[in-house]
Order: C-alpha cells, then structure tokens, then sequence
C-alpha cells in the first residue's frame, strides 16, 4: 500500500469514526428533546411483550412528559390518561416500562405518573404483529342471532364516546372501554350499579356496541331481566326449556340490564345462575347493572350476589355540573340546536336527579322554542323547569324578579382562590404576561367568575385591567371548549369551585 493510500484509508477511518460519533451523540439528543418519538419507540418495545388487547388498553393516550433529574437520578415522567389506566400500568407494567425507556436511555433511573387526561401517543398504529385474518363464517344459529341481536337490541346512539365522562364517572367509563377492549378479561363480570336515569343502559349497551364494532362476528346479546324472566316462563310454558338453553350459552357476550328484577322470581334466577356460571366458565363476558351494589340485592340468592362481585364492581354516580354541561352540549348538537351556553348551565345547575331528566328538560325547552320559532332563552328554560318541577327554587334565576341571580360572591374571592391554586400573583393575573403560566389561570377565573357569578364581559374586562369584553368572552368560549377535552382543567375548576364554596 502507497503511503498515500494509508493516508487516504487513516483519513476516511477517522473521518467515519467522527460521523459515528456524532451520530450517536445526536441519536442520544434526539430522544432527549423529542419526548412522543422516545415514547414510540418505548412502546414499540413494550407491545410485542404483552398481548395485543391490552397493550392497546393500557397504552393508549399515554405519553413522555418529560425527563427530569431528581435526586435519585433521571426519572421519566409519563402521562397517563386516567387514574385507572396509572393504577393497571404502576401495578403490571411499571418494570417493563422502566426497562424499556432504559434500552433508549440508560442514566433513567425511576418512573413517575401523571393523570394528564387524553391526548398522548394513538397506540393503534404501534403494531409487530400481522393483520388478524379474517375469521372463519360461524354456525348458523350464531350468525343470526349475532346480526338479529345487533339491528334489534342494541340501540347504536349508545355508544362508548357519546357517553360523556366526566369526575365522578370516569372510572365507570373506563372499566367499560376496558371490558370492550378486552372482553372475558379481568373484569369478568362486571356490574355497574346507581340510580335512575344515569347511563347503566347507555354504558351497558355501549359495551356490546364497542366489541361488535371490533369483531362483527361476536355474539352479544342484551336483555332486560325483567324479559329474561319472561322467556324462562314462556319457555317452560311451551316445554322448550332446552333450546331456551342453547340461545344463551351460545353467546359470547351477556349483558343483562337491571338485575335487581330477579328478586323472588326463583326459576329464573334458577336458570341464570346455571347460564353465568357456564358463560363465565368459558371466559364469556357478562356485564350487569343494577340498582343497587351486589350486597344490597337482598331477594337474590347469595351464591348468585356474591359471583356478580367476582371481577368489577363499578358505581355509576350523577355527574357534577360541568360534566352535565357537556352532555347538554353534546344533546343539543345531536339534536341539531345550537344553544346558548347560559342557558345549558342554567339547565345544568338546576337538574341534578338524573341525566334522563336533564335530557328532558334540554327537549322540552328545544320543543318550544321551535314552536314559537325563536332561541331557547334562561327564561324559557325557567318556565319549562317550574312547568314540569313545580319548582319553587330554581338557582341562577330569580322568579321574583324575573332575572338572573346573583351569588354574594365577589370577583375578589375568585380571583384569589385562583391565584392560590395556581400559585400566581392577582398582579400577575390581571396583568399583560402572555405565558401559558399566567394565561390559563387568567381565562379559568375569567370563565368562573362570568359562570358562577353572572358578571358581564365589560366588569370581568374591567377588572382584569381593563381589557376589552370581546377578550373576556373569547377566554371564557376558550375554556368551555377546552373543558370537553381536557379532565385536568375540569378538575382544577371544580377544586377552585369547591374552596370557595361555589
Ligand atoms: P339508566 O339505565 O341508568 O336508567 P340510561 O342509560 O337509560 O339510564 O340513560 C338515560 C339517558 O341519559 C340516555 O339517553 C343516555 O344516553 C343519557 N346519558 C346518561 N349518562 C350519560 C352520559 N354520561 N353521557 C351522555 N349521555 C348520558
Ligand atoms: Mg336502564
């Protein structure tokens, strides 16, 4: 070799050896600061490791926050969508997490949580896996029970996203996408209890909708208890007892609504006792409601109670306001109407027995003001709550004077029950800085005084500096829209709310 080639071959070792280098070195940087392509490839690690179902349950909406030094050392910080899906991942997965963003970056040296609602990584995409084939055509009887089940049962409005969770329902919810997602799962079976009118039905049928969504092929079949009873006579009336049998232990999904019917009704509660143990035997999903907890369903059997307790008890609770906002909202879009956000609160803050009545009182006031072709007003939603409660209080509205009333609450206390939480100064508050600190604060007090107090934009805008009502109005329509989508503002609003006793 000429004593130019060695040079020449030096040159380009080095040359190589640099790149290398600094490949590896902006390789190391690149996942440092960009935190949703880290977490990609933590998830892409993860997902072939556990079964796909609840990879996809677990991870989805999750996210890479940040990564920060402590005093242990570099800690990842990963959002999670829900306080459910942060108690699955820290309880099974937190080691194979922790494993997998130390294969990307080996100085992490712990993991931390933080519910920071939806968003984060769409985890359906991340897949090692080839495309599931098509399935075999199923016998006869399934088939038709499957598609008579799905076009004559269930209603398909109800679905897991039109159902609006919120604070106190979130963990219903969740346990539902759950059990869709990964159907004779661990929450087999699960039983959803609460009062009239608060969404069992809707959730219930939400499930069965979700897992044919999933796999059309799925037999789910939904009944009422109240019907199933009905069957068991009729069947034992005709003496066809045994093809009644095969109908049920034929699907693969059980929902069956309002359990608490069974009370005293023997041979049927006989019959589904015999039909869940077999259907839970073979990792066939049932879900329940009813309207009271396992415990309370004194007329039933024991043994029968106590296997509804085996997998996932759940309580459905009436939502607080801001929730029952959103689901006024999501009604009167559904409906095509659009409404005066007033007057949806005004509906919100007086209904507070059932979301079926709340839907009640929201078409009624749609109904006449389309009959007397004008907008649904605060005063209208009045008159049509005093019509239809006999109302004598009604809150936000004052009958004596006709108007809207207003609370003994000042725009002070909001304002400093704001700054508390947040940790911001009121100067700071009413004040011109633009960052994102200051900035939500400044719309979440604008939003609560003008809600919660009734204050006009131009007094709000005063207030706060003396900024112009148009500003006020865009922060608040800016924090109603956020509020649909984000749980964490929901529930910093609703903790100020709670401080200053509104
Ligand atoms: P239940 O079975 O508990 O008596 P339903 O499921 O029949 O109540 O619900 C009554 C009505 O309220 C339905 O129209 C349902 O769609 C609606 N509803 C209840 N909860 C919610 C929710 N969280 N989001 C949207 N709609 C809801
Ligand atoms: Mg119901």
């Amino acid at each position: 070799m000429s004593p130019i080639e060695v040079k020449r071959r030096k040159f380009l070792g080095l040359f190589f050896l640099g790149l290398s280098l600094r490949f590896s070195r902006a390789y190391n940087s690149i996942s440092m600061t960009n935190l949703k392509d880290t977490w990609v490839s933590v998830l892409t690690r993860i997902e072939p490791t556990i079964q796909r179902t609840h990879f996809v349950t677990w991870f989805q909406s999750t996210s890479l926050v940040e990564l920060k030094n402590s005093e242990v050392g570099k800690v990842a910080v990963i959002g999670v969508p829900t306080v459910f899906a942060m108690d699955w991942i820290v309880g099974k997965y937190r080691i194979k997490v922790l494993q997998a963003v130390q294969e990307i970056d080996k100085d992490v040296k712990d993991l931390e949580f933080q519910v920071v609602g939806i968003g984060g990584v769409d985890v359906s995409q991340i897949s090692s896996r080839p495309e599931k084939k098509a399935r075999k055509v199923r016998n006869k009887l399934e088939i038709d029970l499957g598609n008579g089940v799905r076009s004559k049962m269930l209603n398909e409005r109800y679905t897991l996203d039109s159902f609006i969770s919120g604070g106190e329902n979130r963990l219903p919810h969740a346990a539902a996408t759950a059990v869709a997602n990964v159907p004779g799962g661990i929450y087999n079976p699960m039983y959803i209890y609460g009062g009239v009118g608060l969404g069992k039905t809707h959730l219930l049928q939400a499930i069965g909708n979700a897992i044919l969504k999933d796999d059309p092929e799925k037999v789910v079949r939904y009944i009422t208890a109240e019907r199933f009873v009905s069957e068991v006579v009729e069947a034992i009336k005709r003496g066809e007892m045994n093809r009644f049998k095969g109908r049920y232990r034929d699907v693969d999904v059980l929902l069956l609504d309002d359990v608490q019917f069974f009370a005293k009704k023997k041979s049927s509660e006989q019959e589904f006792f015999h039909t869940f143990n077999e259907l839970y035997e073979a990792n066939k999903q049932i879900v329940l409601t009813s309207d009271r907890p396992p415990s309370e369903l004194e007329d039933l059997d024991k043994r029968i109670t106590s296997r509804f307790s085996m997998g996932m008890v759940t309580e459905i609770l009436m939502p607080e306001f801001e929730t029952r906002v959103a689901i006024l909202q999501q009604k009167s879009s559904e409906a095509g109407m659009l409404i005066d956000p007033e007057v949806l609160e005004f509906i919100a803050a007086n209904v507070t027995t059932s979301i079926r009545e709340l839907e009640g009182v929201l078409r009624q006031v749609i109904a006449e003001a389309q009959i007397e072709d004008r907008v649904p007003t605060v005063k209208c939603a009045a008159d049509v709550f005093k019509k239809l409660y006999r109302a004598k209080e009604i809150i936000g509205y004052d009958i004596e004077k006709k108007r809207l009333d207003r609370s003994i609450m000042t725009s002070r206390d909001v304002m400093e029950a704001v700054c508390c939480y947040y940790r911001v100064t009121v100067d700071e508050l009413v004040g011109d800085v633009r960052k994102k600190e200051v900035m939500v604060p400044r719309q979440v007090c604008m939003y609560i005084i003008r809600h919660e107090l009734d204050e006009s934009f131009e007094k709000i805008g005063e207030d706060f500096g003396g900024r112009m009502h148009t500003t006020v109005m865009n922060a608040c329509n800016k924090v109603l829209k956020k509020i649909k989508k984000d749980s964490r503002l929901i529930r910093d609003i609703n903790a100020i709310k709670k401080e200053i006793g509104l």
